[in-house]
């Protein structure tokens, strides 16, 4: 087995090396991760730009690119060998409800779809965690379960941890994605020359965050495991649609 690993936060992230040293006494691994912290890229393509990828001190590659950069790069050539799945993380954070669709984490893991098994995202929770051997071994679960348990293409798991030692943590729970109030306020300021400069804000409260959501399994302790589909088509929509959009006469 061969699994490429990637993150957001960058190719020298305390989580990534984590994921690396549990993932390797389990697979071959590759890891190809973002020169910088990319975290919140989502699923973006450099495409007028060219991209360079360097080996790194630490033995992984770096790539002046996204997270999406850097995983569509080592499945499409830069590798010799094509692996067989994605890990993505440890992200420094969660990536709960809402965040997916921000998340460079879930888009490396998203980018490793069409891949021979379905690719994981982890985060560790807390907004400065510090448990990622708890995480790591999380990892290491999962891959042994799903070397048995195999889903579909065209899926991945989105997995969260909360920030605990390995001994504290509850257990393991399926969920679905929860959601987020919307966003607090831009924060408007001014640079040093006095001109006028915006911060995005920090994401919303939580907000549909009860019982089988991803946000209640994490503060509840335990490992949040979400399968995520990657078709956005939202189908018990779609006849009531045929039924308004023009006809063709009446173009
Ligand atoms: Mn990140």
């Amino acid at each position: 087995m061969h699994i490429l690993l990637s993150n957001d936060d960058g190719y020298l992230a305390e989580g990534l090396n984590a994921l690396a040293n549990a993932l390797r006494g389990h697979a071959e691994i590759s890891v190809v991760a973002p020169d910088r912290n990319r975290s919140a890229a989502s699923n973006s393509l450099t495409l007028e730009m060219p991209l360079r990828a360097y080996a790194a001190d630490n033995g992984f590659i770096k790539v002046d690119g996204t997270p999406t950069d850097c995983v569509h790069l080592a499945i499409t050539g830069l590798l010799k060998k094509e692996p067989d799945m994605v890990f993505a993380g440890i992200n420094h954070g969660a990536n709960l409800g809402d965040d997916v669709l921000y998340s460079g984490t879930v888009a490396a893991a998203s980018e490793g779809r069409f891949l021979g098994l379905p690719a994981v995202a982890i985060s560790l929770a807390g907004s400065n965690p510090s448990h990622f051997e708890t995480a790591a071994q999380v990892a290491v679960t999962l891959l042994q379960q799903l070397i048995n348990h195999p889903l579909p293409q065209d899926t991945i798991l989105n997995v969260n941890v909360p920030d605990v030692d390995l001994k504290d943590l509850k257990g393991y729970q399926a969920t679905r994605l929860g959601q987020r109030h919307k966003s607090e306020p831009v924060i408007k300021t001014a640079d040093p020359r006095g001109r006028i400069i915006y911060w995005v804000g920090p994401p919303g409260a939580e907000q549909d965050a009860g019982p089988g959501t991803d946000f209640y399994a994490v503060s509840a302790g335990f490992v949040s495991v979400t399968p995520l589909q990657l078709d956005l088509t939202r189908y018990d929509r779609l006849n009531d649609l045929k039924a308004w959009l023009p006809k063709e006469h009446d173009v």
